[in-house]
Order: C-alpha cells, then structure tokens, then sequence
C-alpha cells in the first residue's frame, strides 16, 4: 500500500512479540508488522529474553512497515515507542548484556518481595513508587541479584529494562522514561527522580541507572548503521514513549478522569488515569506515569481469559468436538451453554484464583473454589459460574481503584474476552456501567504513535485521540441482573476473606505435594 501522507510509526515492544504500526491521519492503520519470540524458562518461575533477539525484531518490523507502505525515509514524521513494564538486565561497561531480560513474569524473587514487605518498609516504598512490592518488579529482582549472584551484581555498570537497551543500541545513550522508570519500584512520584532509600537499601548508586527523561522526550542522531537497516532519517525524531499498559489506556481512549479501560486477554487489567499521582492506603493499585498530568492508576489480574481456556482444554472435549464439526470456535459453544443459565448461575459461585492473584489481594496463595454447588446445577451452570467468576475478579479490581481515584463512569473493553458479546453483558451488568467497545487494533501502538504526535505539537492534548476511536458497540447494564450480582459479590468478598489462611494450607500442601 502506498501512502502520500506523513507517517507515524508506533513500536510496541511486548512480551510474546514485538509490533510495529505505521498510523496517517485520524490514527488510521496504514500498515503493520509483528515479529513473535519465545520466553526463556532455564529454571521453575524463571522468564528471561534475549535482548539481542528483541533489538533485531525491533529493527526488522520497522523496516517492514516502511517497506509495505513504499515510503521514502522524508515521508516518516515520527516514531514512538512503548514497551512491556518491569524488564531488568545488566549490562557490563560497553554495554554489553551480562544477563538475559529477566521480565514481568519471572517470580524468582518471591521471597525478596515479601521480606520487602515484612521487614523492610514495604508498603511505604509502594507509597512512594506507585510499584506494588511483587516479583513482577524490578525491585525484588535487583535484591535476587544482589543476593544470589553477588559478583554480577558488582561487576554491572549499568541495569536496564528493554527498552533502554533498545535505545542504547540506536543512540548510544542511557535515557529511561519516567513511565517505564516508574515501574521500577525504584522512582519516586512526588520528586520524579530516583529514590535514594531505595538506592541504599540495595546498596546501588544512581550512576548504575539511565538518565531520566520525560515521557515526550525527542532522540535525534540515529547511528547510521540501524537507521540504514529500518529505512530511516538518522534524524528523524524519536520519541522514548511510555510503557504499554499506560498508552493502551490513550489507545483505546480510555483517556478522560472515570473513564477506564478494562482488558482481558489470558490476563486482566483495569486502569484509569488520573491527573494527579495517587496510591492506595491498602496498597492494592498501581500509579505509574503517562505524562505530568497524566497518571495511569490501576490494577492487573491473573485471572482473565486464562479460565474459559482452562475449562475448554480439561473439561470441554466435548464442545471442542461438536465445535469442530459445526466449524465453530469452541468457546463460541461455552458460551453459548452458559447463555442458558440465569444470571447468577443459580447460587453457584466461582472464586477464579486458579493462577493466585495480584490485585487487588496481591495474594499468590489464594486458590480457585467453586461454592454452593447442588444437585441441581449442570454443566453449563460451571461454565457461567466461571465466566462470572472472572467479571467479580475484575469489578473486585475496579472497586480499588474507584477508592482511590474516584467514582469510574464508562468502561472500555479490549482483549480475546471482548470477542464476546453475551461476556461484555455480563461485566456490565457485574459492574452496574455503560460499557463500550472500541474499534482497537494495537491500542499501544497507537497510544506511542499518538504521544510522538503530542510531543512534537502536532496534537494540542491526548484527548484528541478520543476523535479517532470509533465505538463497536456498547452495553447497557440489565439492573435485575446487577442486583443479582451484587449479592453474589458481597457473599464473593465475605468468602475470600474466610478462605485467606485456608488458602495458604492448601498452598503449602500443593507446594509439598505437587
Ligand atoms: P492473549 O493475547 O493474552 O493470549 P487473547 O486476547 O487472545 O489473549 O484472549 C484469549 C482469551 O480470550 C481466551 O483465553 C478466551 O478466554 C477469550 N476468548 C477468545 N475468543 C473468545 C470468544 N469467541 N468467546 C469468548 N471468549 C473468548
């Protein structure tokens, strides 16, 4: 496809594959590219990447992008990039990996993250960070590292996520954006600067990190090698961007106070922005930084989309056939039997804790039960009492963050889950909101593409991304049905609570026995 207008590139580094889409006016998608790679597990709990892997998809998908539209280098405006939260690796002087990446979903670090808790001023350094004290983080890691490899952690010169790897190669500089930086557990909110408590209980000095740099930070002066092999303007303006929980929020629109954004894929998030920092008294929710006046507060969810797929794998081999024969997607059939249960389920009830949980118990003990069981419920009764088991999960999370931000008035949804009309309804009627469906491709990707524009005055605020996002569709809730489920959800809360300390036995049995 060729394109006569200006372009802006959005490059999305994630988890299971880097994305990059070229955007013209009004946001409209004029090419993309994706290039997958493999997480690394070399011990249990362990999740590692290569970085050298990750900066040739990086350059290979823009050199793609540009190579589908058959643009000259002039005609690209801008890049922005956005990238996976609380990536760490070490770098030795010439800033060469002495570790894989070690990412969000690497849990090596669980006991540093609860004696950080226990022991060591835990909570107010979430309150000063905004990052919950979690194996997901940076901060735990860097205690692992500290702890159990000693000498690498002497010997680095430098610790960074990916994405500053990525524009060390290209620029030959250490910059890090707040947003990124402020997933670290190691940046202070209020100063926006490093914090130097933290820095000394890990015995880390603030010359081991990058410079910081606001989020609509300019980089110019590509080395030519690379800005040669993506097809580029050593000059072009390069936007460090943000992180890619924060820009899904602009990319999907969810931009406003009380408008929030709530996806589910195989996991789960809600989120909101706030104008101002704000941190939970109960430590349930993140704060991390979009812009000074823009601050993503929200919670993420183990147990999202995770369930139907576990139910369809272990306990669906017979609508897997039947789907298989009418040519059909089998959740498609779940779901379908779970749309002739009331809502409710009959008092049957699903706490979803299959994969432990983050917010908003933060609690990697808690397990899966299915309550209230009788006679009369049937299969497709468990198939709607998973369903709804996951919208408690994710309306638990969004009551969190409505404490500390205020109330949420619209909804946005995105992820495999939104794929599913009678599920949408569902969360609507849970959450007792109008939930709308926005036409969303790679929502941060457009959310970096969209911050380059505002960095570059091209944009006069991120509101203005609101205009390009047309509405699928929307659900209005059924007030009989959110009466139904807020019973449920107080016997849901109550049950949890009861089941806390039962959980950590049943943990530890597993732990032993498993
Ligand atoms: P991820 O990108 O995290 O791997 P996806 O966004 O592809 O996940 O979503 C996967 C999940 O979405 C599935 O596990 C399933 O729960 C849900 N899902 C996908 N398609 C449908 C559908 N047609 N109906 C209901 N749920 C669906």
């Amino acid at each position: 496809m060729e394109a006569k207008q200006p372009v802006v590139i959005g490059v999305d580094i994630g988890t299971t594959s880097t994305k990059a889409v070229a955007f013209g006016e009004q946001g409209r998608t004029l090419a993309s590219h994706a290039i997958d790679y493999p997480i690394i597990q070399q011990h249990p709990g362990w999740a590692e990447q290569d970085p050298e892997e990750i900066f040739a998809a990086v350059v290979k998908t823009v050199n793609a992008v540009i190579s589908k539209l058959k643009i000259p280098s002039s005609q690209v405006k801008a890049i922005g990039f956005s990238a996976a939260m609380h990536s760490l690796m070490a770098l030795d002087v010439s800033g060469r990996p002495l570790t894989r990446c070690i990412i969000w979903a690497d849990n090596r670090s669980v006991e540093q993250a609860e004696r950080l808790l226990d022991e060591l001023s835990g909570i107010s350094i979430y309150k000063r960070t905004g990052t919950p004290i979690h194996p997901m983080s940076p901060l735990p890691k860097l205690l692992w590292l500290k702890e159990e490899q000693p000498d690498l952690f002497r010997q680095t010169h430098k610790f960074v996520s990916m994405k500053e790897y990525v524009l060390y190669q290209l620029y030959g500089q250490y910059v890090v954006d707040y947003s990124i930086a402020s997933a670290t557990g190691l940046f202070r909110l209020d100063t926006l600067d490093w914090d130097e408590d933290v820095l000394k209980l890990l015995g880390m000095t603030r010359a081991q990190l990058s410079s910081l740099v606001p989020t609509t930070h300019i980089l110019r002066g590509m080395r030519k090698e690379w800005a040669e092999q993506m097809g580029l303007d050593p000059n072009v303006p390069v936007v460090v961007g943000a992180s890619d929980g924060v820009l899904a929020n602009v990319g999907v629109g969810a931009i406003l106070p009380g408008e929030a954004a709530v996806t589910i894929g195989t996991s789960g998030a809600v989120r909101t922005i706030s104008p101002i920092q704000k941190t939970d008294e109960k430590g349930r929710t993140f704060c991390y930084a979009l812009t000074p006046n823009h601050w993503v507060v929200g919670g993420p969810t183990n147990n999202g989309g995770i369930l139907l797929r576990w139910l369809r794998d272990e306990f669906g081999s017979p609508e897997r056939e039947v789907a298989k024969r009418l040519g059909i997607d089998p959740y498609e059939l779940l779901t379908k039997y779970a749309e002739r249960v009331p809502a409710g389920s009959e008092g049957l009830l699903f706490l979803p804790f299959l994969s432990g949980e983050r917010a908003p118990y933060w609690n990697a003990n808690a397990r899966g039960t299915f309550f209230g069981i009788s006679l009369r419920h049937k299969r497709e009764h468990f198939i709607r009492a998973v369903m709804e088991g996951v919208c408690m999960s994710v309306f638990s999370v969004a009551l969190a963050i409505r404490d500390v931000t205020g109330p949420l008035s619209e909804i946005r949804v995105s992820g495999g889950f939104a794929k599913s009309p009678f599920w949408r309804q569902m969360l609507a009627d849970m959450m007792g909101k109008e939930l709308l469906v926005p036409e969303t491709h790679e929502a941060s990707a457009l959310g970096a593409a969209a911050l380059a524009l505002y960095a570059l005055g091209d944009i006069p605020s991120l509101d203005t991304v609101k205009t390009w996002i047309h509405i699928l569709s929307r659900h209005v809730p059924n007030e009989e049905n959110t009466l139904i489920y807020s019973e449920l959800f107080d016997i849901y809360t109550r049950l949890y609570d009861r089941l806390k300390d039962e959980f950590d036995v049943i943990a530890s049995f597993q732990r032993r026995n498993g």
